[in-house]
């Protein structure tokens, strides 16, 4: 059984995607059942948004830069799911990902070409993956035909990789715990014919309502289980039966039309996600029972997936340099010494993103299986958990109250009001509304809900900055230079 790519059109039409949303998924939002997704307010934002940006992959120079010429099907695909083989290839992907970054203005951490390079990753890793055996499929093979299958679909995938937050003493958190494991994390109930019957919870998966699959595996945190039953990995459609899919709060519903300049048009959601008997067909299931291939690819590369996520950070950081410029200027505080200097510690944060970015790149190499790899981005997740929240302290201070204190855009339609808000509001040069506008998209990153779970999400994203500094540790390098301190320590110090 083979995933069918005879009726696949290649890169995702705007159009397409918006109707792709329409497949009787069980998505549940403060205890009622949402019945369709693009029409919802919590999500026609983002939805037109990422239809808007799918449409510009079949439109001029965009079209070049975002799609390639699959050789198999003659469709035009998406460069993110396009295997890299040269430098050049490594390039267009960050290109791509600049266009789908830019667009958004580096809010979306599940943009459609974020999981790609996950499924890339393990496509690289096939062979072994096949090397685990087991009578119902080749999961080597298996990646290998989903990944093929994702690309000719032009397929947008989220992930679900940790367990629920119940009782974390008890969980893999706790390396120390005693040897069982709870069933409330998801494990294999029992193997059919057709698949394996999965139950249970995943915390969390970011985009789960608007995307089109849900990959579902096991961070470095949780790979090591001591049942053989909670090891397995598979991506399956949103609407399979048995899967339910609950959300948070939104940040989009907001009445003003630019109250909430990134709030509404980029909130993703983020979502619990229950199995319940759920099938998982044996063409999907990509490892079972055997943690060891999964643990070799929690390289911080495939957490931090790879051009999407570096392209993104950049893309908010430059953000938050410019917003934090801006406001300076419009309230004429631009040229005090201290607070230029804190906005050039923004823009010193910025430079060294872009270096690393640089040096990733340099750093490329032909990895295994044939698909180059980007140099290695270790500690560049616990970077950006550190610097994000540093930056938004600086907008933050920066700003002062004008962050909370701005008119609405029904205050500044009022003839009566205006005059007092061109008096008492404007800034300096800029009047009311620009000021007020430029202040709301600082709000929007820095104070609203929506700035809030993203800054959250910045600190969380690429896995606990502790244990993502811990892992660091353990593989860090230093024999060359304890080697001299030993010596140093050791000999007795030259006469002065
Ligand atoms: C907005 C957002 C979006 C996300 N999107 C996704 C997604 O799309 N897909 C996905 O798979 N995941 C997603 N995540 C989950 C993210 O990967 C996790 O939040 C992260 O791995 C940390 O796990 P946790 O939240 O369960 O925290 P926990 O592991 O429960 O940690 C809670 C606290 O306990 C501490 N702690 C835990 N264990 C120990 C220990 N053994 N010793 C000492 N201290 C300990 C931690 O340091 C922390 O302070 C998202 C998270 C957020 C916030």
């Amino acid at each position: 059984m083979v995933l069918d790519i005879t009726a696949a059109q290649g890169a995702m039409t705007g159009a397409r995607y918006i109707e792709s949303l329409r497949d009787g998924r069980e998505v549940w939002m403060d205890g009622v059942r949402i019945d369709d997704i693009p029409s919802h307010p919590a999500f026609s934002g983002i939805v037109n948004e990422l239809a808007r940006i799918y449409d510009l992959q079949h439109s001029g120079e965009t079209q070049d830069q975002m799609t390639f010429v699959s050789p198999e099907s003659g469709n035009h695909c998406s460069v993110s799911w396009l295997l890299p083989r040269t430098e050049e290839d490594l390039k267009r992907k960050r290109r791509n990902s600049e266009v789908w970054t830019r667009e958004s203005w580096g809010q979306l951490g599940r943009a459609p070409d974020v999981l790609a390079p996950y499924i890339i990753s393990l496509y690289k890793s096939r062979d072994r993956l096949s090397s685990v055996k087991h009578p119902k499929c080749d999961f080597g093979e298996n990646v290998a035909n989903y990944h093929r299958y994702c690309m000719e679909n032009d397929l947008f995938l989220t992930h679900a990789l940790g367990d629920p937050q119940v009782d974390r003493s008890e969980q893999p958190q706790n390396e120390q715990r005693a040897k069982r494991e709870e069933d409330l994390a998801l494990h294999v109930v029992e193997e059919t014919s057709e698949g394996i019957i999965i139950t249970g919870g995943k915390q969390l998966a970011t985009a789960a309502p608007i995307s089109n699959e849900t990959y579902v595996s096991l961070s470095a945190t949780f790979t090591q289980r001591s049942d053989p039953k909670f090891v397995l990995a598979f991506s399956i459609p949103t609407n399979s039966p048995g899967m339910k899919i609950l959300c948070r709060e939104p940040v989009s519903l907001w009445n003003g039309s630019y109250g909430h300049p990134l709030g509404m048009p980029y909130d993703e959601q983020d979502c619990m996600l229950f199995f319940e008997n759920v099938l998982v067909p044996w063409d999907r299931v990509f490892m079972l029972y055997e943690s060891a291939p999964l643990l070799r690819d929690f390289s911080a590369g495939i957490n931090f997936t790879e051009w999407a996520n570096l392209c993104r950070i950049h893309e908010r950081m430059k953000l938050m340099t410019a917003v934090a410029t801006m406001i300076a200027e419009a309230i004429g505080v631009l040229d005090y010494r201290e607070v230029a200097a804190k906005i050039g510690e923004m823009a010193t944060y910025t430079e060294m993103w872009r270096h690393a970015m640089d040096g990733v790149e340099h750093g490329a190499q032909m990895g295994e299986g044939g698909v180059m790899s980007l140099g290695s981005m270790s500690g560049m997740n616990i970077y950006f958990a550190q610097t994000s929240s540093r930056m938004i302290q600086i907008l933050r201070e920066v700003s002062g109250a004008g962050l909370i204190m701005q008119p609405s855009e029904n205050d500044l339609a009022n003839p009566e009001l205006r005059p007092y808000l061109e008096r008492y509001m404007r800034g300096k040069g800029v009047d009311a509304e620009y000021k007020s506008r430029l202040y709301r998209l600082a709000h929007d990153l820095a104070v609203s809900s929506s700035g809030m779970r993203q800054e959250v999400y910045e600190y969380w994203h690429g896995g606990d900055p502790n244990r993502n500094r811990i892992n660091l540790l353990r593989g860090f390098d230093q024999t060359d230079i304890r080697g001299r301190i030993e010596d140093l320590v050791s000999r007795p110090l030259p006469h002065g």
